[in-house]
C-alpha cells in the first residue's frame, strides 16, 4: 500500500501556487500519481474543481486544505485531509483564519516601504489568484520580478522572516480549532513539514501531545521539505506517537518548486499511510 504514488500537498492559485486546479491535475497525472490532494493555504474554493478534474484524469482524489496554526510563539501548518467540502464549520473557520490576511498585507507593505520598496502590496496583488488569500508568497515573487532579489528563496531570507523588514507577527488559528475544524467535517488532521518549524525538543514534543490529545491523527513523513534524514527521524516520531504518515510534495510552482508533483520518495514500509485510515474518504 505504502508504494501507492499519493501526492497529498500542493497549492494552486486559489493560494499561493501558480497553476490552476485543472493544470495541477494534469501535471499531477503526467507524472504518474495515483492519489492527489490539492491543499490550499487556509482555503477550500478549489476542491470541487480539483476532484473534477482528476476524476477526468482517472485519478483517486482526497479533498484537502493546509490550516495555519500559532502554536508556541511559532507558525505551524495542519493538513487536512478527507473533510466534507461543503461543511459550514470548516468554511467559518478557514474563513475566519483569512480574515486578517488584508491587514497583515497592508503592513508588510509598510515594513518594505521602510527598506525602500515603493508600493510592493498592489505589486504583490498583481500575482493574488483570490482576493482573499494574499500571502508573503505573492510579495516574494513581486520582489523577483522587480529584480530587488534573484529568486524567492532570497526574498524570505532577507525581508519576510522574523526580524526582516518585511516581517509581521500574526496570530492565525489555535492548534484545537483547526484540528476540530478537520475532524468534524469527516476529515483527517496532519502535521505538515514538521522539519520546518523552530522548536526546542520540549516544545515539539508538547506539539504531538497537544495533536494527539486534540484528535490529530497524522504527520507528513515524507514531503518536499524534508531530506532524507529528516523523514527518518520523523518517521521515528510518527510510530513513537502512533501516528499515520502522509506524503506529499508542496509543490507550488514549476519555476519555484524544487520537488515535483509525485516525484518523491516512498513511505517507509512499516508505518501506516493515511489514506489507509481514510479508504472511504477517497472519491
Ligand atoms: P504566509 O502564509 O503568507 O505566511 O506564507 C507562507 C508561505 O510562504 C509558505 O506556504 C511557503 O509557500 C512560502 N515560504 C515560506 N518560507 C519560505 C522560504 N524560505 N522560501 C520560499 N517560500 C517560503
Ligand atoms: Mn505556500
Ligand atoms: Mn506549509
Ligand atoms: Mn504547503
Amino acid at each position: 500500500m505504502s508504494i501507492l504514488n499519493a501526492d497529498l500537498h500542493c497549492h494552486s492559485v486559489v493560494s499561493d501556487g501558480t497553476l490552476t486546479p485543472e493544470a495541477l491535475a494534469a501535471r499531477a497525472a503526467a507524472n504518474g500519481v495515483h492519489l492527489w490532494s490539492l491543499t490550499d493555504h487556509d482555503e477550500i474554493g478549489g476542491q470541487h474543481r480539483a476532484a473534477a478534474a482528476a476524476r477526468e484524469h482517472g485519478m483517486r482524489y482526497l479533498t484537502g486544505t493546509e490550516i495555519s496554526v500559532t502554536f508556541a510563539q511559532e507558525t505551524v501548518h495542519i493538513v487536512g485531509l478527507g473533510f466534507d467540502a461543503d461543511d459550514a464549520g470548516m468554511r467559518r473557520g478557514l474563513q475566519a483564519t483569512r480574515d486578517g490576511r488584508g491587514e497583515r498585507a497592508r503592513e508588510i507593505a509598510a515594513g518594505l516601504a521602510q527598506a525602500g520598496i515603493a508600493d510592493a502590496y498592489e505589486g504583490a496583488l498583481r500575482y493574488v489568484g483570490n482576493p482573499e488569500l494574499i500571502s508573503r508568497t505573492h510579495f516574494a515573487r513581486f520582489l523577483v520580478e522587480t529584480g530587488t532579489c534573484k529568486d524567492t528563496g532570497e526574498v524570505f531570507r532577507r525581508f519576510l522572516v522574523e526580524g526582516k523588514p518585511g516581517f509581521v507577527p500574526h496570530r492565525w488559528a489555535a492548534l484545537k480549532d483547526a484540528v476540530q475544524w478537520i475532524t468534524d467535517a469527516g476529515g483527517l488532521a496532519v502535521i505538515a513539514h514538521p522539519a520546518r518549524y523552530r522548536f526546542t525538543a520540549n516544545e515539539e514534543y508538547a506539539l504531538f501531545t497537544e495533536f494527539k490529545a486534540h484528535g490529530g491523527r497524522g504527520v507528513e513523513v515524507v514531503t518536499g521539505s524534508h531530506t532524507t534524514a529528516e523523514s527518518v527521524r520523523y518517521a521515528e516520531t510518527a510510530r513513537e506517537f502512533g501516528l499515520a504518515a502522509s506524503r506529499g510534495s508542496d509543490f507550488h510552482s514549476p519555476d519555484e518548486s524544487h520537488t515535483d508533483l509525485g516525484r518523491l520518495p516512498h513511505l517507509p514500509g512499516a508505518l501506516t499511510p493515511v489514506w489507509e485510515l481514510l479508504a472511504d474518504r477517497i472519491l
